[in-house]
């Protein structure tokens, strides 16, 4: 069957819904294959029913649950809690890098200013702040800076007296004075009295969670625990200066809570409802305990005042949800072992653009535990069992070890693939206690299915030569932000897990794909194209161009007026090809006839070795997946061969006798353009085959049928006379300065000029201008070419700093190195420059150094003349 197909797709879920156990039968590629539905399902993606990926097949799973298994065998695999993110509406915890990638927003909250009356200080009162008012009921301590500086203060009004920090004073209401300064170390030990000392919760010793493992050995209740402790990350920059600590509700504060052995109070159920031993509030709805927790404060004398606060809050990115955290128990990957060894494979990988590797090695440094499990009833079942009698837990590495280890329930499942509710039928042995094992009823996070692609769709477990021919990919690619976190990570995870190797080659994080105004693409904007709109209307090979000529490092802005310029250069090309294959038919060229090495002109071999060049160039590029650097200069390419070569030769085309100089010129132009096309097809499968099936196997039937069942261009570096390059270059470049010149002037290219006098260093460049001075006269009317000895002669130039550099290596020193360059002529400052890379000069008893980014030099014409300067060459005319 066709595994892609929507229809099919569809008939499998009705049939599914009806009855799994439904034996119905589908094609595969190697004929019909019969079985349950719900087998059929399992097998989707795999070779016996063709396709490639597909999460929930059996393999799929079967090799997620090996590769938890090797994590076991390692040591890596735990139970653990963690006051973690969590959805209430989706009743699901959000892994940390599920948030990192997707999960703010902006959201303004109503903030709390509480008092927590200090024991033993009679009208004395920290004050908190917090932007969870349901988390108060769980406050177990409080944090302060140890060396952040902290008021004491008398509200003149009340005569309450607060501590909070010194930076933090604005929010205070009405006059005060100050009556102490002190650190926070000198508050730490202090004993307080909490919001919501009256619940039961706050009351039992350990505090109040299911997970009784984590508090088993705190004595105290949380109500006896109130106290400060030390933060060294507390600042005063948000709220007071002193944080309240909820460790069942917040992740900082679990781990802080860990550190000094706090009790525990986890309020919410997995649907966000107040458990419970919370009195009044037990059942209530996190979202909206606000309004209540605010009137029962006041009621206490408590409440001191609400603010609104505009902050950057997670949510479900999902269902948008704003996330609390809660304590859960989960399973994790530690990855304090993992953690080297992944960053070790990803320096191995090839990151395009390069700062790819920093994001992600900045990601494996900082990341926390993997967590593993999800609170959900159907997903990849997650393959622990754990004991009914005691506390042991293993994990099953596949089917057949499943098969082998159980004790009950194999009959039930045997039929089925490894999903609730069958796979919960199997017991399995415990090997402590001699007791019935029962799975776990987590699922797997969705980034394992993500991570594991490269060993579940290559037959790892079946077929590991196929697996070793395939593995690892050579190429993956997701545009910015990224994957950095999530796909691209769970990859390397899983490489590392199972084979200790990078299960990807390379890596190209393009930028983004905006509109042509540089906006995202909305319909409702207007500006959004579906792709086969674009596909239509500008072309694939123009699409293909556009994409392939992108700096990945920058966002694509894509839209028509970028097509109309990419389609003007493929009639450039279409023009060069249609040229030739005009005169070439007249002529009977066969590319068969031998060509004398001396009949070849300069512009000949200059061409030839041009496009050698730019076929290196080529092959660089495609290698290292920088298509764009190829896809440039091929621009400067094209413009070289119609613009100068085309141009320059098309009497030898025209003329009336076949000499060898004619053939010499069609075969030149001819395995210039089989070359340039077989260059550009992977880019432009489609014209390219065009022109290909004419040009090519017009002239040469033996020729392969498709220019795709070609070999790329091979071309030996040595063949490239770079010399030769380097001058006829210099000869076009002068031509195209002295076009600009006149344009400079309005000089009109039909006006006849008496000279073009041009200023060079390079003396390789000066005589092949000279020597192809009868080349530059007829193509810039002129009528003679002149080299004059020093650039002073064609223009005027004039030294001026660059404040952007200046400005940061001197400062003030500035003004110094204005007066410096005022005595600074052109000629010795590039003297100077170029026998030893900087100048120093002194003055008011400094030295200044400046090196050639630091100034700007200012080019004048002199009167009389119209000059152009780029690097080290001028023409004037
Ligand atoms: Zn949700
Ligand atoms: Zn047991």
């Amino acid at each position: 069957m066709d595994w892609n197909d929507l229809d099919q797709l569809e008939m499998l879920a009705d049939n599914i819904i009806e009855d799994p156990l439904k034996e119905i039968t589908v094609d595969g590629p190697g004929g019909p294959v019969t079985d349950t539905v719900e087998n059929i399902v399992g097998q989707l993606g795999m070779p016996e029913l063709g396709g490639s990926y597909y999460t929930f097949s059996n393999e799929n799973n079967y090799m997620i649950w090996q590769a938890i298994k090797t994590c076991h065998d390692n040591g890596w695999l735990y139970r653990g809690a963690d006051s973690m993110p969590w959805c209430p509406r989706c009743a699901t915890g959000i892994s940390q890098h599920e948030i990192v990638t997707d999960g703010y927003e902006e959201i303004t909250h109503r903030s709390v200013y509480v008092k927590y009356p200090l024991k033993g200080r009679e009208g004395e009162s920290i004050l908190i702040w917090t932007t969870t008012p349901w988390t108060l009921t769980s406050n177990v301590a409080v944090a302060v800076g140890p060396e952040l500086d902290y008021v004491k203060v008398k509200m003149t009004e009340s005569g309450d007296v607060f501590y909070l920090a010194k930076g933090a004073t604005e929010f205070l209401e009405g006059d005060y004075s100050i009556l102490e300064e002190l650190k926070g170390k000198d508050m730490v030990g202090w004993a307080y009295d909490g919001p919501f000392d009256e619940l039961e919760a706050q009351q039992a010793p350990g505090g109040w969670t299911e997970l009784k493992d984590i508090i088993e050995d705190i004595p105290q209740s949380s109500k006896e625990a109130h106290q400060v402790i030390p933060w060294d990350e507390v600042t005063g920059d948000e709220g007071t200066g002193i944080v309240h600590i909820a460790p069942g509700a917040g992740a900082e504060d679990f781990r802080l809570g860990k550190e000094f052995r706090l009790p525990v109070i986890a309020p919410l159920d997995d649907e966000g409802r107040i458990v419970d031993g919370f009195d009044w509030l037990t059942g209530t709805v996190v979202h909206e305990v606000t309004q209540p927790i605010f009137d029962n404060l006041k009621e206490k004398g408590l409440l001191y005042k609400i603010e609104n606060y505009k902050h950057r809050y997670p949510i479900c990115w999902r269902c948008k949800t704003e996330l609390v955290f809660r304590l859960v128990d989960e399973w994790f990957i530690s990855m304090d072992e993992l953690r080297p060894l992944l960053m070790d494979i990803t320096k191995q990988i090839q990151w395009i653009p390069s700062f790819g590797m920093d994001r992600e090695l900045d990601w494996l440094k900082n990341m926390q535990d993997w967590m593993i499990s999800k609170k959900r009833y159907w997903g990849l079942a997650l393959p622990i069992w754990e004991c009914d009698k005691c506390d042991h837990w293993t994990v099953i590495g596949d089917d057949l070890e499943l098969k082998e280890r159980a004790v009950s329930g194999y009959d039930e499942f045997e039929s089925h693939t490894p999903h609730r509710p069958w796979v919960d039928a199997v017991k399995v042995g415990c090997e402590k206690c001699g007791g019935e094992m029962t799975r776990v009823p987590d699922v797997g996070n969705p980034w394992l299915d993500a991570g594991i692609v490269s060993f579940s769709t290559l037959s790892y477990r079946q077929d590991p030569d196929y697996w070793n021919e395939w593995y690892p990919a050579d190429w993956i690619s997701e545009s910015f932000p990224g994957q950095f976190r999530n796909w691209f990570y769970s990859m390397l995870i899983m490489g590392a897990i199972i084979d200790k190797s990078p299960s990807f080659k390379s890596n190209f994080g393009y930028a983004t794909l905006l509109a042509e105004d540089g906006k995202e693409m909305h319909k409702s904007w207007g500006n959004s194209i579906e792709f086969n709109e674009a596909a239509d209307k500008m072309g694939v090979d123009v699409m293909r161009w556009m994409f392939s000529v992108q700096n990945p490092e920058q966002n694509l802005l894509f839209g028509y007026g970028a097509a109309k310029e990419i389609r003007r250069r493929l009639i450039t090309l279409w023009n060069v090809y249609s040229f030739f294959v005009t005169y070439a038919r007249l002529d009977e060229f066969d590319p068969a006839t031998k060509v004398k090495r001396e009949d070849f002109t300069q512009l000949d071999l200059w061409i030839f070795s041009k496009m050698d060049q730019l076929v290196l160039l080529a092959v660089d590029s495609y290698d290292n997946f920088r298509v764009d650097k190829f896809m440039k200069r091929l621009d400067r390419f094209m413009e070289d061969l119609s613009n100068w070569y085309v141009r320059r030769n098309r009497r030898r085309y025209w003329k009336s006798e076949n000499d060898s100089d004619k053939n010499a010129a069609y075969y030149t132009l001819y395995a210039v353009l089989k070359k340039l096309i077989l260059t550009l097809a992977p880019v432009v499968p489609f014209i390219t085959e065009r022109i290909y099936q004419n040009l090519v196997r017009g002239l040469e039937p033996d020729a392969p049928e498709s220019i795709h069942l070609n070999g790329f261009p091979e071309v030996n570096p040595e063949d490239v006379d770079e010399k030769l390059i380097h001058q006829m270059d210099g000869v076009v470049k002068v031509v195209e300065m002295g076009r600009h010149a006149r344009n400079r002037a309005s000089l009109k290219i039909r006006q006849p000029l008496e000279k073009l006098q041009f200023a060079t260093d390079d003396k390789k460049v000066a005589n092949a201008v000279m020597a192809n001075q009868d080349q530059i006269i007829e193509e810039l009317n002129v009528k003679t070419v002149e080299q004059v000895g020093s650039y002073s002669d064609l223009v005027k130039r004039e030294l001026a700093p660059n404040f952007a550099t200046l400005g940061e290596k001197y400062g003030d020193g500035v003004t110094d190195v204005i007066n410096l360059l005022k005595f600074l002529s052109y000629d010795d400052f590039e003297k100077e420059i170029r026998n030893s890379g900087t100048i120093i000069r002194s003055k008011n008893e400094q030295d200044y150094e400046l090196t050639r980014e630091d100034v700007i030099v200012k080019n004048e014409s002199l009167e009389g003349k119209s000059s152009v300067t780029d690097g080290d060459l001028t023409v004037a005319v």
